[in-house]
């Protein structure tokens, strides 16, 4: 299936970047091996994934039901449930209240949704500065890339790098340890946490019988964006509702250890609405803006529903051997990896990258490793039938279709078969063969082999006559 030449050069540079390569490699088998590592000392692991998963079905099968008790318990605590069917609702929600609160800075923590719409550059087209709190993410704000990673969104940069883009990012001199780059980093966010109007978050989990919503960090600085500013708003998926807060001992058991290979996050909080009379800290007002963006359109085919399972561990990520190679930057869309295979045509539709579903070995290492069982593998396979499907059914190539009949007519006809070879075979030698008419987009992305000097058939011939 084809893609775009720019594309194609992009991905051999990455693979041919051997410091890149070094970087996402040992990154990679250092999140692999220490997830495997806590899994063998968990001996109800394949239980847990299995009750995780069926949680998951029940909750998206009754989408509807578990979100509107999360909505009514969210009012009940003195919050507000916003719907946006996309990125443009969503960022005029948080736009209005921006202007109507004289807010000229947000600060964010990490959100794969908000990427997912782009919220940053929307506010800043409206001169509002938002700044991104978690290390990794900082980082690749500074550096104007967008994540790498789901969970390690500068995995690919190297100390070195990291002072680098500090130094010109920030004006500042700033040396090779981590230690170093992360008090700097500390120093500069501790004035944003201050300074900000608008605090931004995502959510792992929305709990629906109590209208909490769940976000885990190692950093602290979730806690600091969802408390220390005078509003706080989470930005989240439909998908992350779970029905009860004791899911989340069947959830929380999982998620950090097929992420970072850790037990618990540093930091793991449940946020139930705005500041009460006697509380020390929080927001003065609470919004959770549900996003659809797609996923209701997911959820309606039943194939390929389990997608919305996802927890956002990226474990996948670490095991597949394309996305090592080819790293984050070259998938299409803000999702890489298995995860980012199948979620990007669902969303998307399957003729923009017809390409993603097929750049698979379909080794299955993303199904053993995923806490909450997605098949990737069988859905990249119903991905693949559907692409070829519905390239069938857009065709208005009558070419295409024509060229399928004439091959067909013509496999019938031995002789004629057989003349046509002769004459295929000597057109590919002429040089200009691939840059003409309709083979021209095709031989842009291909070497064309040469045909041997002598066809199968020719050989055969020798073959049997020679016995
Ligand atoms: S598909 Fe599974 S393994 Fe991959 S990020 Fe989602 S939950 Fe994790």
């Amino acid at each position: 299936m084809m893609m775009t030449r720019e594309r194609l050069v992009q991905i051999q540079n990455a693979v041919a970047d051997t410091k890149l390569q070094n970087a996402v490699y040992s990154a990679t088998a250092r999140l692999k091996e220490k997830r495997q590592e806590v899994v063998e000392e968990l001996p109800e692991y394949q239980e847990l994934r299995t009750h995780a998963a069926a949680l998951k079905k029940h909750a998206l099968e009754n989408l509807d039901h578990y979100l509107e008790q999360f909505e009514a318990n969210v009012i009940a605590h003195g919050g507000k449930v916003v719907w946006a069917r996309d990125g443009d609702e969503a960022a005029g929600f948080i736009l209005d209240i921006a202007r109507q609160r004289g807010v000229k800075m947000v600060v964010k923590s990490k959100s794969m949704v908000t990427e997912e719409i782009h919220l940053n550059q929307r506010l800043e087209e409206h001169g509002i500065e938002a700044v991104e709190t978690d290390l990794g993410e900082y980082i690749q704000q500074l550096a104007k890339e967008p994540p790498f990673h789901i969970i390690a969104p500068a995995c690919h940069k190297t100390r070195q790098d990291i002072a680098e883009i500090f130094r010109k990012g920030l004006n500042t001199e700033c040396g090779d340890e981590p230690e170093q780059q992360a008090g700097l980093a500390r120093r500069v966010l501790r004035e944003k946490f201050l300074e900000a109007g608008i605090g931004i978050s995502g959510a792992n989990f929305l709990v629906a019988d109590s209208g909490a919503l769940l976000i885990v960090e190692n950093e602290g600085n979730a806690r600091l964006c969802t408390t220390a500013p005078k509003i706080h708003i989470a930005v989240t998926g439909i998908e992350k509702i779970i029905p009860r807060a004791q899911d989340l001992a069947v959830f929380l058991k999982l998620l950090a250890r097929s992420a970072t290979g850790q037990l618990l996050t540093v930091y793991t909080s449940l946020l139930g609405g705005p500041r009460r009379p006697g509380d020390v800290d929080g927001p003065e007002e609470f919004y959770v803006v549900l996003m659809d963006n797609g996923r209701s359109r997911l959820l309606a085919d039943k194939e390929k529903r389990e997608s919305l399972n996802c927890i956002r561990c990226g474990a996948c990520l670490n095991a597949c051997p394309v996305y090592r190679k080819i790293g984050g930057h070259n998938y299409p869309w803000t999702y890489s990896g298995p995860i980012g295979a199948i979620i990007t045509p669902q969303y998307k539709g399957v003729l923009q990258d017809p390409w993603l579903p097929f750049a698979s070995s379909l080794c299955g290492a993303c199904a053993e490793v995923c806490p909450v069982k997605i098949d990737i593998p069988k859905i990249l396979l119903d991905l693949r039938r559907d692409v070829v499907a519905e390239r069938t059914q857009a065709s208005s190539n009558r070419l295409e279709k024509w060229a399928f009949q004439g091959y067909s007519w013509l496999m019938r006809h031995p002789r004629l078969y057989a003349l046509a070879g002769r004459l295929g075979a000597i057109g590919a030698k002429l040089p200009f063969a691939t840059r003409i008419g309709p083979a021209a987009k095709w031989g842009q992305v291909r070497e064309v082999p040469m045909p041997a000097s002598e066809s199968f058939r020719a050989q055969w011939r020798k073959r049997k006559a020679a016995k």
